[in-house]
């Protein structure tokens, strides 16, 4: 076996970015795969360059150079740029694999642009692909091991990888780490609803969280679990066995079913600083938040009471909520969400605009079948920048006036203020500023005025909107143009548009 020079490319986002989120949080964000995929490539045997891009570097500099093979990792919307970047690479005569999950959702539009594009990825994989690594063109080969690994390397065998990602961030160093993954529940709209769950090797988080004790003090650590606590007992008694009760501050989302008193008190003593719990919608998906029989008004104050008694336990609460869902109509459901804002007024709210990625969920095969997927490219679909479902019960600006008043409301100089003053802690007081002023708040809301400004004088943008036209509108070429700066040049002419379909198209 040859030893290959490789490099590995996890980008966090698609484009520089000078934001102060950016500054201080992008590089808490890196993914736990690529660091994976790059330790078992070195225990193969191989060289191995990892760059984590987190939008302040150089990216052009910061490419590892003489690479035989390039894996990148990316999220949907950072797809364009990882597909200008293979590009590049290719026309060197590297090889490329694109993992992670756009590789997931969108396959068959990523072998125009990869050698290989990886589905659940495992050893085996890995090291199939180091062995046989051919350039497989025109079209790319879909690797997959059929189901998550039922182990990855801890942090302690990752640390090279992580170590240099922690240094880019200024203040607060945050480490991944991972107990399980796949989710019992079956929420339709979620691409971990139909992977089985597997909780991890709790022996493996025990010694990691040890290891992670003689790098930071009370170190940070979140928990990219997509449901963390299925398995709480055993989780809690890996982290008490590591250290004495609030040796660490940890970060997770957990589904409220999880969050009982008990638990809460065991999450407070283990020293849980930060939960992200999805309520999603006032009318359906009631299973995961214990208020599977309760709708409406019923349901906001149910919640509501259920994150007042989390904030006695925990001082960071964001609740997620999903919107444009089938089941909403009218006014009533973002009246609903003030409401519970106003009950909340410390829970920091997470609003997203139901998208469908490719073949990520079950219900993105309906929206598929029932002709209401747009063809927006990857570069907006990140749950804000647009939502590629037509809604079933909104005209689209009555839509974009109903997200505008809501987000209007949730982000007000008052809202932020009474969440300042009701949050406990100096930095989950800050953090709640930093966002809401930054990109996450002001900063969707200047643009869901635009798109709604457009929407209301531009027919061309309107027709789109509505899948009368399929032509892009300059709107949107424009900030794709602008964000990949350099790497425009490198984006393939056919990237720009995918085939929004092809999940219907190979499933019947
Ligand atoms: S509870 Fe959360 S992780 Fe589990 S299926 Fe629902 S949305 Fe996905």
């Amino acid at each position: 076996m040859r030893s290959l020079k490789i490099g590995v490319i996890d980008l966090v986002c698609k484009n520089p970015s000078n934001s102060l989120w950016a500054k201080i949080m992008h590089a808490n964000l890196a993914s736990i795969m690529p660091q994976v995929v790059a330790t078992w490539c070195e225990q193969e045997g191989h060289t191995v360059t990892m760059i984590c891009y987190t939008g302040s570097e150089d990216l052009v500099k910061e490419l590892p150079k003489n690479v035989d093979l390039i894996f990148i990792s990316s999220f949907t919307q950072a797809a364009l740029l990882a597909y200008a970047i293979s590009n590049y690479f290719r026309s060197r005569g590297v090889m490329t694999v694109l993992g992670g999950p756009h590789a997931r959702c969108y396959p068959d539009d990523a072998i125009q642009y990869f050698d290989y594009v990886l589905g659940f990825t495992d050893r085996r994989i890995i090291t199939e692909l180091l062995n046989n690594c051919t350039p497989q063109r025109p079209a790319g080969k879909k690797m997959c091991a059929g189901k998550q690994p039922a182990s990855l390397c801890g942090v302690q065998e990752r640390w090279k990888f992580i170590e240099p990602t922690l240094k880019k961030a200024p203040f607060i160093k945050i480490v991944p780490i991972l107990g399980s993954v796949g989710c019992p529940y079956t929420c339709p709209f979620c691409i971990d609803s139909t992977v089985t769950y597997q909780a991890l090797d709790f022996k493996t988080i025990t010694s990691d969280l040890q290891f992670l004790l003689t790098k930071y003090k009370r170190p940070y650590i979140a928990w990219h679990d997509p449901n963390f606590g299925i398995r709480f007992d055993e989780s809690m008694q890996a982290i008490a066995s590591a250290a004495p009760p609030k040796s660490f501050r940890f970060i997770a989302e957990s589904s409220l079913s999880i969050l009982t008193e008990p638990h809460l008190n065991k999450l407070k003593e283990n020293g849980f600083n930060a939960l992200l719990p999805g309520v999603e919608s006032w009318y359906e998906l009631g299973n995961k938040s214990r208020s599977a029989h309760i709708t409406g008004t019923e349901k906001v104050k149910q919640i509501s009471e259920h994150i007042n008694k989390v904030f006695r336990y925990v001082p960071y609460v964001q609740t997620n909520f999903v919107l444009g869902l089938d089941s909403d109509s009218g006014a009533e459901p973002f009246e609903l969400t003030k409401r519970f804002l106003d009950y909340s007024p410390n829970a920091f709210p997470g609003f997203s605009l139901l998208t469908a990625f490719g073949e990520a969920a079950p219900l993105n095969l309906e929206y598929q079948k029932a002709g209401r997927i747009l063809p927006f490219p990857f570069h907006f679909l990140n749950n804000h920048l647009a939502m590629n479902v037509k809604p079933k019960n909104y005209d689209w600006v009555d839509f974009y006036d109903k997200v505008i008043d809501l987000t209007e409301y949730a982000f007000s100089p008052k809202a932020i203020y009474r969440r300042f003053m009701h949050t406990q802690g100096f930095t989950p007081k800050w953090m709640n500023v930093m966002r809401a002023i930054s990109s996450e708040g002001w900063g969707r809301l200047k643009f869901y005025r635009q798109v709604r400004q457009n929407l209301v004088q531009d027919r061309s943008f309107r027709k789109y909107f509505e899948g009368e036209s399929q032509q892009l509108p300059e709107f949107y070429k424009n900030i794709i143009k602008k964000d990949l700066g350099v790497w425009w040049q490198w984006l393939p002419d056919t990237a720009l548009s995918h085939n929004a379909y092809a999940y219907l198209q190979k499933a019947s």
